[in-house]
């Protein structure tokens, strides 16, 4: 037996100004061939599941492609390309089964449903070719993702840290469909909703009920997997929302209805009454900031969730930064702010030297209508470092991440405050510990943690909070829906029409 195994991940941001070339995807990770199997085989990802599968059937294992990129805008068409080529030419030359682990959310130039048009290629080279998908939990799931697959599977946690987990079990309900012990069926479905993802960490309600009620389904006897997908709502595409897919044995009617259709009906129902609750509602920066100094103990987790470059921001946007400097909060970290430009000068100044600099702001976003303001800052050169750590933490174990030539710079502000704020070359969302060690920075130790993440952060930090707070700033990763220009998006759709009605089986 041949099993093809590949990954190929993108959360697309379509107000990112960021663009997602091949480039991009090195920055993060790109491995073809056995380059790929090495990049993640002793990691908790869903192609280690997948590659572990296939060695215990003794069969052959093609990793044609493992790659990913953090979030942006759309994937350009040379990329999209050059990271679909390999997989088609793998299946092209024969295969047994593909188990492929994808994100969902990936708009290319030329298609809105970069996941969607890959399976249909994949199945127009071979039409019957049993394939497994992993989608994220941000996933905006469309009929050609599931029309064009045998079973599909979302992570049950954001963080997300079950991958392998539900890797395991796609990948196994398609291997005994080959072997003819399970004849596994899909039924999907969509809610008008554009839930956002700050409201839907699985720690919390409304996520964390919905799940449980998965989990419920999946002890019910001929039920496989049951996901509800929070969707992605910064992907502006008619597809963009929440969802639910559940596999389950064909066999099993109840009611004219298979069992994956009931329970398929039942999770949407939920999400749907739950609407509301994956709403953000904001509130004023300095007044949050202010709630912040009001603590007395820490860490004081803070985060700058507009800029967070893990759904696509440019995470150089100053605004929260510049509320925290003004506020002169004592003994705060800033995890991280993107600027290779700063970087070079701090390199260049040395570690010990004072320096005045602009700090950020070096990106325009235009999908805002906004321009990128630097913030002029001086202060101390405390440490540089390379930015590479390991994943110690419960998200991506054992990956390696590059945060590029990586400064810490300290700034103590005229009324008493204390800032450091790691300033990165490269894009990385800041959800493991590591960063902020990687520069010497023990984040127990720490009073307040600006983090420009949203629900992440909690794979590394969510033990350590003593208290948690949402700041509003600016950024393309805004949950505030009046800034976005949505053209895309079917409507209607709740909350951007708010007298959106539905009901089961529409
Ligand atoms: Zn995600």
């Amino acid at each position: 037996m041949r099993i093809l195994c590949a990954m190929l991940k993108h959360e697309t941001n379509t107000f990112s100004p960021i663009p997602a070339d091949l480039a991009r995807f090195k920055d993060w990770g790109l491995h073809f061939g056995e380059d790929a199997a090495r990049a993640y085989r002793d990691t908790a990802m869903p192609l280690a599941a997948y590659m572990k599968l296939a060695e215990a059937e003794g069969a052959e294992i093609v990793t044609p492609v493992a790659a990913e990129a953090m979030p942006s805008g759309p994937v350009t068409a040379a990329a999209y390309e050059t990271l679909t080529g390999p997989i088609l030419a793998a299946v092209e030359e024969g295969c047994d089964i593909a188990l492929l682990d994808l994100h969902g959310a990936m708009v290319a130039e030329g298609t809105d449903d970069g996941e969607g048009t890959l399976l249909r290629r994949i199945r127009e080279i071979a039409p019957d070719l049993p394939i497994a998908v992993t989608c994220d939990l941000h996933c905006n799931l469309t009929r050609a993702m599931v029309e064009n697959c045998t079973a599909l599977i979302g992570y049950k946690t954001y963080p997300h840290t079950d991958m392998y987990e539900v890797a395991e079990i796609v990948g196994r309900t398609v291997l005994d469909a080959v072997k003819g012990l399970a004849d596994p069926v899909m039924a999907w479905g969509q809610v008008p909703l554009l839930s956002q993802t700050l409201c839907q960490g699985t720690d919390d309600e409304p996520m964390r009920s919905i799940v449980a009620r998965c989990r419920d389904w999946e002890r019910e006897a001929g039920i496989r997997a049951a996901t509800v997908f929070g969707g992605f709502a910064l992907a502006d595409i008619e597809d963009s929302g929440t969802s639910a897919v559940v596999i389950a044995d064909r066999s099993v009617v109840a009611d004219g209805q298979t069992l994956a259709e009931t329970a398929r009906d039942d999770l949407l129902t939920r999400c749907w009454a739950a609407r509301d609750a994956f709403i953000y509602k904001g509130r004023d920066l300095d007044a949050a900031v202010t709630a912040a100094k009001g603590y007395n103990d820490g860490p004081v987790i803070l985060l700058d969730h507009a800029d967070n470059c893990g759904s696509g921001a440019t995470q150089d946007v100053m605004t929260v930064v510049a509320a925290v400097l003004r506020r002169n909060l004592q003994g705060a970290v800033v995890a991280t702010v993107w600027d290779p430009a700063a970087v070079a000068s701090m390199l260049a100044a040395g570690e010990g030297a004072t320096v005045t600099l602009d700090l950020g702001g070096r990106t325009d976003m235009p999908s805002i209508g906004a321009v990128g303001r630097p913030l002029t800052v001086t202060g101390i050169v405390e440490k540089l470092c390379d930015g590479k750590f390991r994943v110690e933490g419960p998200m991506y174990t054992g990956v390696e991440i590059q945060c590029g030539p990586t400064a810490l710079l300290r700034v103590a502000t005229a009324g008493g405050g204390l800032v450091r704020i790691i300033v990165t070359s490269l894009h990385h969302e800041p959800w493991d510990a590591g960063v902020v060690r990687m520069v010497g920075i023990d984040p127990e130790k720490t009073r307040y943690i600006l983090l420009k993440s949203r629900i992440h952060y909690r794979a590394g930090f969510g033990t350590l909070a003593r208290h948690t707070l949402t700041l509003d700033g600016d950024g393309v990763t805004t949950s505030d829906n009046t800034r976005l220009a949505y053209r895309k998006v079917r409507r209607p759709i709740y909350p951007l029409d708010p007298q959106t009605e539905w009901e089961v089986g529409q």
